[in-house]
């Protein structure tokens, strides 16, 4: 008889329960229907296709865009005692055959391809003659010309349908947007299947946007002390900007790497590997870092500079926290991350129509740093989600931003740009209102203008506040060819003769360390657990992990390890009742794991 889902999740996997909608694609699938499922990054869409592979007779054919993500997939697959097994252009040719033979002899559950291998007229008469489970299309967004990622090779995957008829396709993205939602069913002929929606929210990601004052310094109180011993990415916008930052960051006793474009192949591949292997590396890293990695205990993402888009923002930050434990998203953003990308889309070549979606795109992502309402609530409705109620989970619900009738001293800012000639940057317009003695305001006699010394309620860091938040509205625009001086922009007569009031937000105040003030880290280990024991069991998952050359997370999770550390299992049957241990890894690594737990030295 067929195998039952919940069976197999049970005792292969060692999870209890489906999630959200994974046991309806699931049996969807099993039926042989076609489906096209989207998911938050972490949501659980690998079991959606890797159950059904075990359930259906034959081998599941995963097309993969990605060798690392494929590598780790097998490797993973192996541990919990399924047959899997990788096809693609790293492979040596010997190991190639063995795949192909194994394939024939209906030895395998699950085989991991490259689209432009599984294309080739050999391997598709291979499949020919093979009994096929389903076959399962991830990153489909791949498909698409709207997304970053398109591949034109997936387009031909519309061809498997024709011919293979009788094997389900179930394709994966976790890519929202409509537009190509709409395309990845219309080039992968998924007309007749469903489609499964998942919600966006990743509610174990903790959302921070921190007033850029001096970002290192923020960094640094932001890895020590919540995040010691983590593993996590630090996001710059430049290659020299990333290998200044790991060089920093490694110069205070942090293990830091900087990965980018730039780097040559065999380091950036030592750095990925030592992220992926060794607990607690954090990778500086350009954007291009983090695409097609499944480390799913990243347990923090920092934006040093700001991401394009919301979209960007919500990918980048997506990677923490796949295993659904408490992780953090910190951003520091200042007045020159908004000049910059102000100017970036001022320049852009763009066609009009191109302009004013990019123009929109970044509204929204300002109007993310500077809200003064849950983030989670803007960055849900930005993708077309309601939450109802602020999420408790993001520095604006835990500590609230007071906003007030800036309107006064907008005006002040305003007039002091325009009277200073709207040539002057932040620094000297600053001078002019807090009546400073400078050289420069003696050399332009500025000590003479009416809106001389007229700022003096206010501290320089809050005026600093006030003209970033004007830039982001668009009242002041900032001369990126010159060298950053304020100019009027058109919508600021309204302001100025007061026919238009203006909200401000009031950015926190500062600790002495510069720092904002700390809202506790989000505890990964309940109090319950025995840390101590939790450290015990880590060490003892690297020697495992290193002997067989795969990272820690799949011989198990964190999760696992700190039901370890909770429960403090004394026997199999117990230990077999926490989640993550299936029968293989219950065989391969109880005793060992008992044995760390009924050590003296755990105190
Ligand atoms: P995605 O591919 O959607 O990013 P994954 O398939 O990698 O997500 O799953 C994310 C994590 O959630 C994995 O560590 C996986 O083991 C875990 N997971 C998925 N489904 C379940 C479940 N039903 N019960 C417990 N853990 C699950
Ligand atoms: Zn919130």
């Amino acid at each position: 008889m067929a195998r039952q889902p919940i069976d197999v999740l049970r005792s292969v996997f060692g999870f209890e329960a489906f999630r959200g909608q994974q046991a309806e694609v699931i049996d969807h699938v099993i039926a042989g229907g076609d489906a096209l499922v989207l998911m938050p990054t972490g949501g659980g869409k690998s079991l959606c296709y890797q159950v059904p592979a075990l359930c259906r007779d034959g081998v599941a054919v995963v097309v993969s865009p990605l060798i690392a993500l494929m590598r780790d997939q097998v490797a993973a697959l192996r541990q919990f005692g399924v047959r899997a097994a990788a096809l693609n252009s790293s492979l040596p040719f010997d190991e190639a055959r063995r795949v192909e033979r194994d394939l024939r002899a209906g030895a395998l559950d699950i085989v991991y391809v490259a689209p432009e291998r599984l294309l080739t007229e050999e391997f598709l008469s291979l499949l020919d003659n093979c009994k096929l489970a389903l076959f399962a299309i991830d990153e489909a967004h791949c498909v698409s010309q709207w997304g970053h990622d398109f591949r034109p090779e997936y387009l031909e995957l519309a061809e498997l349908h024709d011919r293979f008829p009788s094997a389900p396709r179930i394709a994966l993205t976790a890519t929202a947007d409509s537009p190509t939602r709409r395309d990845i069913v219309a080039r992968l002929a998924l007309g007749r299947g469903r489609q499964f929606v998942a919600g966006f929210d990743r509610p174990n990601i903790r959302y921070r946007v921190a007033p850029k004052d001096n970002a290192r310094q923020q960094l640094l109180a932001f890895l020590r002390g919540t995040h010691d011993g983590q593993s996590g990415i630090v996001y710059c916008l430049t290659r020299a900007k990333v290998e200044e930052t790991a060089a920093w960051l490694a110069s205070q006793a942090l293990d830091a790497v900087p990965y980018h474009a730039g780097l040559d192949k065999s380091r950036r591949a030592a750095h990925q590997d030592r992220f992926l292997k060794e607990d607690g590396v954090v990778v500086v890293a350009t954007i291009a870092f983090g695409m097609g990695i499944d480390k799913p205990d990243v347990r923090f993402v920092a934006h040093l500079d700001l991401p394009k888009s919301l979209e960007a923002y919500y990918q980048e930050t997506g990677r923490a926290g796949r295993d659904g434990l408490p992780a953090d998203a910190w951003m520091a953003y200042g007045l020159q991350d908004v000049t910059k990308l102000r100017h970036l889309a001022q320049t852009s070549d763009a066609p009009e129509a191109q302009k004013r979606i990019e123009h929109q795109k970044l509204e929204s992502l300002l109007g993310y740093c500077e809200t003064t309402r849950c983030r989670r609530q803007v960055l849900l409705d930005y993708f077309g989600e309601t939450l109802a109620e602020p999420c408790g989970n993001c520095d604006t619900c835990l500590e609230p931003i007071e906003s007030y009738d800036g309107t006064e001293v907008a005006q002040k800012a305003l007039s002091c740009v325009y009277r200073t000639g709207q040539m002057f940057g932040v620094g000297h317009l600053c001078d002019v209102l807090l009546g400073g003695e400078t050289e420069r305001i003696a050399k332009f006699r500025h000590q003479n203008l009416s809106t001389y010394g007229i700022g003096t309620d206010l501290k320089r860091a809050d005026w600093r506040s006030v003209f970033r938040q004007l830039v982001a509205m668009g009242l002041l625009i900032v001369d990126v060819e010159g060298h950053g001086g304020l100019r009027l922009g058109a919508d600021c007569r309204a302001v100025l003769r007061g026919e238009r009031r203006i909200a401000l937000r009031r950015d926190p105040r500062r600790g002495r360390a510069g720092a904002a003030p700390k809202s506790k880290a989000p505890a990964m280990i309940a109090d319950s657990a025995d840390e101590a024991l939790f450290q015990n069991l880590r060490a003892e998952r690297m020697r495992l992990a290193k002997a067989q050359g795969v990272p820690p997370y799949v011989v198990f999770h964190d999760s696992t390890l700190i039901a370890m550390a909770t429960h403090k299992p004394a026997t199999r049957d117990e230990l077999a009742g926490l989640p993550g241990i299936g029968q293989t890894k219950l065989d391969r690594y109880g005793d060992t794991f008992l044995a760390v737990i009924a050590r003296k030295d755990n105190p």
